[in-house]
């Protein structure tokens, strides 16, 4: 089935979720879609810092359409000397303590290591043990956070391949929820599945109105780093990227800062707290999506960047096409695949018309 098609465009986006790819370690997801992108490009590339990028085909100014490798993880700082990990955050930490949205205690944990993976669980100790001791406590620290990974001493965890550096993600597999798809690293490889199903549908398309390129960056969770040297490897003219888009549809969120919905369609963003997307660009995708026949939201985000501010400060003009996702950054992202499907319809139709301004 082609991928496309809702089954089709499922299972790829379980492949490419599934796939581990912490933050500076995305190999595993890079080898995967070069395979599958050298299925049907004109040309691949590995650039020098990990980024992945393959030129589809067609003429005219240069399209980048393109999303990122990489997932939120913890890292390895020390293990004692009875076998358990400390850990550190993927970024930067600017408050010295655990961000309050991020739970990863209890949670199975998957170790990367250099030659494989080793399972785990986050844990934390239980009421029972820390007593009161811990009942005074405002805060969570790191080191109250640690991997058990059933070892009893550093040197069985170092023959494991485990050691400072390390990184560990939380590992749920990923399924259909009565409407809804769930799974951890929907940021951002659901993105890829819908770079890569626009790619497939417009390759060898005579009508394409750009010379397409595909891309896929690393370490953008840490400071859009991949994406800052994607313009020194190809001359782009325009570039969307593609990402998890916020919403405000459950308990929690004030529908005022956040009225995007799921289910209501691939939200543009016109702002958010790194950059202002091309308006010119935003435009045109609204307007493809009325084209494609498929519903578009508009949006700014507060809290929120993307690797599209990378390439608009490098002179790429930029915007940036979102897919509504629940509980962003989390093992349990969620998003509706009417949406994903329709972002590829967008993508498939804004490729293939002519930019009046462009032209
Ligand atoms: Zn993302």
């Amino acid at each position: 089935m082609r991928p496309s098609d809702g089954d089709g465009l499922f299972d790829l986006v379980k492949t490419l979720t599934e796939l581990t790819g912490p933050v500076g370690h995305e190999d595993a997801v890079q080898e995967w879609l070069s395979r599958r992108w050298g299925a049907f490009a004109g040309e691949v590339r590995h650039t020098r810092v990990g980024n992945l990028l393959a030129r589809i085909g067609g003429s005219g100014p240069r399209l980048l359409l393109f999303a990122h490798a990489d997932e939120i993880c913890l890292v390895v700082k020390s293990v004692t000397d009875d076998g358990f990990l400390h850990l550190w955050h993927y970024g930067r930490d600017a408050t010295g303590y655990p961000p309050k949205w991020f739970s990863p205690v209890y949670q199975p944990a998957l170790v990367v290591t250099s030659t494989g993976t080793v399972d785990g669980v986050f844990a934390k100790a239980s009421g029972h043990v820390t007593g009161g001791r811990l009942r005074d406590k405002e805060k969570t620290e790191w080191n109250d956070w640690f991997v058990d990974v059933g070892a009893r001493s550093r040197d069985e965890v170092e023959s494991l391949g485990i050691f400072a550096g390390a990184r560990v993600i939380w590992n749920p597999t990923t399924r259909r929820l009565g409407r809804n798809i769930v799974g951890k690293a929907m940021d951002d490889r659901a993105a890829l599945a819908i770079v890569t199903a626009a790619a497939e549908r417009l390759t060898g398309e005579e009508s394409l109105a750009y010379e397409l390129w595909v891309g896929s960056t690393v370490q953008e969770e840490n400071g859009l780093i991949g994406a800052s040297s994607l313009a020194d490897e190809v001359a782009f003219d325009r570039a969307i990227a593609v990402d998890v888009g916020l919403t405000g549809d459950h308990p929690g969120p004030d529908p005022k800062d956040f009225p995007s919905k799921l289910g209501a369609g691939p939200t543009v963003v016109y702002q958010d707290a790194s950059c202002h997307y091309s308006r010119r660009l935003s435009d045109e995708l609204v307007d493809a999506a009325r084209r494609a026949a498929v519903p578009v939201q508009r949006a700014v985000f507060q809290f929120y960047g993307s690797d599209g501010a990378a390439l608009l400060r490098r002179g790429v003009e930029t915007a940036l096409l979102t897919y509504p996702t629940r509980y962003t950054h989390s093992p349990i992202e969620t998003v509706d695949e009417r949406d994903l499907l329709a972002t590829v319809d967008l993508l498939y139709t804004f490729a293939r018309s002519h930019s009046k301004v462009l032209a």
